[in-house]
């Protein structure tokens, strides 16, 4: 096991604290971890790609997965596969695909463990059919604070508390997941330009979930009768049939290394180099937005490129300047689709140079007390963390929200209030109850949990 004392932080590189980073290899190294943890605790890490401090613990231990990371054979009769928290999922698409399958839920970055992918309650774009990835998980081995090893099973409330709990349960050190048969390694993609948000709203309803994957871009420096204009891309499997006979099987086999190659992305302009400014971002919008074809249909894409396009630009993060980035993700039911529309109004009045900006539509809510998900829609946004007045523009954000009955999402936060996230999330109460039952001393703890009082 390697050990070593790092400065952490999140994807967003806001709030760097220093921890003590464990790296275990086996099962029994990690449970030597949280048996031998010191008075600040310990916190598991997987891939470091939430934005905010979730998985940091300033002055404690940092248990990084990333060194347990096997991989066991696909149950075919049963479309089953048992692997290690620290896989990546980019790995295991790598591995699954050829093989005709795909992980359970598939997120817009591969650079993810499935031990974060569970415990920050990770949804993909198909959230209406497949609920969050934690929703396709039919088993999980939780090292606990006592340092011994449970299995847990859905429908239990430590199941429940885990799955998008932050590492606050335990250590998820393994997964059995259920996962999806495809004919190719091909999507069938349709791209549709919408005019202002009630054009992109109407299209992203339409036709209903004739083809599960969608989310949108949205432009959120466009003013005016263009306020949020976007583009809307959705997809489904392509069947064998697109292309000659034999195709599918050859796809498979040969398209599945895809996260790691370079991507063509049709109307996905490089982005500008340097501190990302109100002029900077505007003109890439207008480059992207232009870019985008008015409506195509049957494009056919590599499932990595369709899924993880951001993955094309892996330092997008640095864009944003030394201050580093906050990523801002919250819901508001059906409904309450006046806020959404205030809220885009807001952030392009303030002249934000937000360039990316992710609209989603979510299905049923997770069990999880902390999940974030819940029937409405979904709007990810990342800000320069050095914007003046960011946070107090953000906590008037907030505040619309919570009125709405919405929430913001607890994995990518970096700035809330304690007392907004218990206002948002009332099961709270009970988590915090399972916890004190479960981990008297607080052994799991990070800065996102000291911050917010979780
Ligand atoms: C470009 C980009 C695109 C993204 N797209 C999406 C998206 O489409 N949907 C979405 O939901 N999120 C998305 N995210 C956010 C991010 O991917 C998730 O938060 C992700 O699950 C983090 O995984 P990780 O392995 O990096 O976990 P980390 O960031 O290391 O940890 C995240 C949380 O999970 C806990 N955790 C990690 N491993 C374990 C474990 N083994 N046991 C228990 N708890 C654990 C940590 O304690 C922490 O609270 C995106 C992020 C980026 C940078």
């Amino acid at each position: 096991m390697s050990v070593d004392t790092v400065s952490l932080t999140g994807w967003g590189r806001t709030a760097p604290t220093t921890a003590v980073r464990f790296r275990p290899r086996t099962h029994e190294e990690a449970a030597a971890v949280v048996r031998g943890r010191g008075p600040r605790g310990v916190i598991a890490r997987g891939l470091g790609r939430s934005p905010g401090d979730a998985a940091q613990n300033a002055g404690g231990s940092v248990l990084d997965t990333t060194g347990l990371a096997r991989i066991g054979g696909v149950d075919a009769a049963a479309g089953l596969v048992r692997c290690d928290a620290g896989v990546s999922l980019e790995r295991l698409l790598r591995v699954l695909l050829p093989l005709g399958w795909l992980p359970p839920v598939v997120p817009g970055t591969g650079r993810v463990t499935v031990g974060g992918a569970i415990g920050s309650g990770l949804t993909g774009l198909d959230h209406r059919r497949s609920g969050s990835f934690a929703r396709q998980v039919s088993a999980l081995e939780l090292l606990t604070a006592d340092g011994e090893v449970r299995t847990v099973l859905p429908g239990t409330a430590l199941f429940d508390a885990t799955a998008g709990g932050l590492g606050l349960t335990g250590v998820i050190l393994g997964a059995t997941l259920r996962l999806r048969r495809v004919a190719t390694a091909l999507m069938s993609v349709s791209t549709e330009r919408a005019g202002d948000l009630d054009d992109l709203l109407a299209r992203f309803t339409a036709g209903g979930d004739r083809l599960p994957y969608g989310s949108a871009w949205i432009d959120l420096t466009a003013r005016g009768r263009a306020t949020g204009r976007g583009i809307l891309t959705r997809g489904d499997h392509a069947p064998p049939n697109v292309r000659p006979a034999h195709a599918g099987r050859t796809l498979l086999r040969s398209r599945s290394g895809g996260p790691r190659g370079r991507f063509s992305l049709p109307g996905f302009p490089p982005l500008p180099g340097g501190l990302l400014g109100p002029a900077s971002a505007a003109l890439y919008n207008e480059v992207r937005y232009r870019g985008a074809p008015r409506a195509r249909t049957g494009e056919l894409r590599p499932v990595p490129a369709f899924f993880h396009a951001p993955d094309a630009f892996p330092d997008a993060n640095l864009l944003y300047g030394r201050g580093g980035l906050v990523r801002y993700r919250f819901t508001v039911g059906y409904g309450q689709e006046e806020t959404l529309h205030r809220v885009v109004r807001r952030i392009a009045a303030r002249r934000s140079p937000a360039v990316r900006a992710v609209l989603q539509r979510f299905g049923a809510a997770d069990p999880g007390a902390l999940s974030f998900a819940a029937p409405g829609w979904s709007l990810a946004l990342d800000l320069p963390a050095a914007l003046p007045g960011l946070s107090r523009f953000l906590d008037g954000v907030d505040e619309e929200v919570a009125t709405a009955g919405g929430r913001v999402c607890l994995a990518k936060d970096s700035r809330m209030r304690p007392e907004t996230a218990a206002a948002m999330y009332p099961g709270l109460v009970d988590f915090r109850e399972l916890r004190a039952r479960l981990d008297p001393t607080e052994a799991f703890r990070s800065d996102l949990s000291r911050r917010l009082g979780l």
